[in-house]
């Protein structure tokens, strides 16, 4: 991926190492140290289209599972109302 100007604010994109969590269909993978560009000053993400390949997979548990992590899930009308 260049570093090409952030295409929402046009602010310079940094390449990181991040946490994401990638959806696929109905999947979710959460996946660390993942290569993205992070726009420095409005923090949009850019993937490239090799690495969202790859977290398909990953979501899909084709490729690279390491184990499980259980979260919890709300409801937020719910904690509206309490
Ligand atoms: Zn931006």
């Amino acid at each position: 991926m260049k570093n090409d100007p952030c295409e929402y604010c046009g602010g310079s994109v940094k390449q990181r190492k991040a946490r994401v969590d990638h959806r696929w269909k109905g999947a979710l993978v959460v996946v660390e140290k993942v290569p993205v560009g992070v726009c420095r000053r409005c923090g949009e993400r850019y993937y490239d289209a090799s690495v969202l390949r790859r977290l398909d997979l990953m979501a899909q548990g084709k490729v690279g599972s390491v184990g499980r992590i259980s979260v919890p899930v709300g409801d937020y009308s719910r904690a509206v109302a309490a």
